[in-house]
């Protein structure tokens, strides 16, 4: 009878916390404090300003695509980067379809956001 033996275990390794995780962690730094705009209950985003700001104030060249709209990403407007990089994100659905349930939920945000 192997009863009462003690069996060695190593000891098991903590699980990795996932990626999303450790970047909030970092966001808990309160390194990044918003400066340049009201709205210091906000997240930082980027250049002092919560991400609203960032994008009404801080950026603020022509998008190269459609010269009379703002640039959004990547020297586009948000219309063309949506567009492009929609699609990117469609097809990566298909590789993944478990995720496809994840992102549709999140695009469908966006658009009640927008
Ligand atoms: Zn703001
Ligand atoms: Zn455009």
């Amino acid at each position: 009878m192997i009863i009462g033996k003690k069996r060695r275990r190593r000891p098991e390794k903590k699980e990795k916390a996932p990626d999303l995780e450790t970047t909030s962690g970092c966001f808990a730094r309160k390194k990044k404090e918003i400066t340049n705009c009201e709205h210091v209950d906000q997240k930082f985003y980027a250049k002092g300003m919560c991400k609203n700001c960032y994008h009404k104030k801080g950026r603020t060249k022509p998008a190269n695509c459609c010269p009379n709209k703002t640039m959004y990403s990547r020297n586009l407007c948000q219309n063309c980067y949506m567009k492009y990089y929609g699609k990117q994100r469609r097809r990566d659905n298909r590789e993944h379809k478990l995720d496809e349930a994840n992102l549709f939920a999140e695009s469908d945000q966006d658009k009640s956001i927008v």
